[in-house]
């Protein structure tokens, strides 16, 4: 380690995030990626035309993107209002802030929360790992609880003791995602309730990066309470991982706190106009998203008679399985095993947290996912 670096980071290892390496020879249009929860679907070739007139006419790249994201926020909190029938007045651009990412937003949660020794975060295991990860490059301790083995729900005595006995330092925030990932379960009415009891000296960070595949939103509750904040993405049901958006919806002092952590030119100007392209195409985008669900819906009744599988219901566009126990001593060795032999087949799925999460692609990709699945467990777990 170089001697000049904080001694805490020499224990961490750099996340990696998703590289195509290591894949059979193939062009990227025959590798099914069920393996990061995006759309299967790219944006349709109009709007991409479109995208590159307005890179072409409207972009001067040698001139810094807009800092202060005014159309974007005020396009997102119209749409934000349609998605949970409020009315006009209920949010305006004062309660939004945009993120290269929904990441950078957590970043800047934490930034604004917990550094320099002043808070923990609290997180219920199985989830997105993003939290734990930004936390720990901060030096922000990281309490975990569990959850329960048949649904999910996040073990609520157990949050509730870590609130109440966590000291130096105390928790300042509660990470969770509406539904979770990688479990795919919706918050139930006993969480919201554990949620809404907590002080408000406590920052509730409810993730909704799947808010549109849910079609469930904490957002009129949120807008009455001065320490819910909620996170949304473009990267997942408005088809733009690529170009990296995240927003989120809060109280305007605490959105005016953001503002002040955040990099000054933080979300390039092709992100912003292909934000609001999106937007302004919101209902063609949103057309799929009842095909992604049925084809969720096959997927569970595929998976579901695959007999060595625990399969979990989702309210997202994706689904969390695994090994029954009692078939399989080594469950993680053969999940391993399994997800190599897809992998060699082009069929890209996320092994993790004891389980495999499968994200819900195209008719063709679901039907190949299925094939191969059947194939390789039955293969691995007959070995
Ligand atoms: C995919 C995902 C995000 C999106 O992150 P971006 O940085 O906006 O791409 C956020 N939270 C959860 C739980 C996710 O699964």
């Amino acid at each position: 380690m170089l001697p000049f670096i904080r001694s805490d980071l020499a224990q961490l290892t750099a996340y990696t995030p998703h590289t195509p390496e290591g894949l059979p020879h193939a062009e990227p249009t025959h590798i099914d990626h069920l393996d990061t929860n995006e759309s299967p679907f790219d944006l349709p070739a109009e709007l991409k035309q479109k995208l590159g007139w307005a890179f072409e006419q409207e972009i001067q790249s040698n001139r810094y993107p807009d800092g202060g994201h005014a159309a974007l926020k005020q396009a997102i909190a119209q749409y934000a209002i349609a998605s949970a029938q409020l009315s006009e007045t209920a949010l305006s651009a004062s309660n939004i802030s945009v993120g290269n990412g929904s990441d950078e937003l957590i970043r800047s949660l934490l930034i604004a929360t917990c550094l320099k020794n002043e808070g923990s975060i609290l997180v219920a295991e199985p989830t997105f790992s993003m939290y734990g990860i930004l936390a720990r490059t901060l030096g922000i301790p990281v309490v975990s609880v569990g959850r329960s083995p048949e649904r999910f729900q996040i073990d609520l005595d157990a949050a509730q003791q870590a609130i109440e006995q966590t000291n130096n330092p105390p928790i300042r925030v509660v990470f969770v995602v509406h539904p979770n990932s990688p479990t795919g379960n919706a918050l139930n009415e006993a969480e919201l309730n554990w949620l809404r009891q907590l002080p408000d000296s406590i920052l509730i960070v409810i993730d909704e990066a799947y808010f549109e595949f849910s079609q469930t939103t904490t957002l009129p509750e949120a807008l009455q309470r001065s320490n819910w904040v909620l996170l949304r993405t473009f990267s997942k049901a408005f088809r733009l991982a690529a170009h990296r958006l995240g927003y989120a919806i809060a109280h305007p002092d605490l959105i005016t706190t953001l503002e002040k952590v955040r990099l000054p030119y933080n979300v390039p100007s092709f992100t912003q106009i292909a934000a609001l392209t999106c937007l302004a195409h919101q209902q063609e985008l949103l057309t799929v998203i009842p095909t992604i669900l049925q084809e969720r819906d096959r997927l569970l009744q595929a998976l579901q008679t695959i007999p060595q599988l625990q399969v979990w219901q989702s309210d997202a566009n994706f689904i969390f399985v695994r090994l029954k126990p009692e078939a399989n001593p080594n469950p993680d060795a053969m999940l391993t095993a399994v997800q190599q032999q897809l992998k060699g087949q082009g069929t890209l799925i996320r092994h993790v947290s004891q389980g495999l999460r499968l994200t819900v692609g195209t008719p063709d990709e679901t039907t190949r996912l299925i094939e191969r699945l059947t194939a390789a467990i039955a293969l691995i777990t007959a070995a």
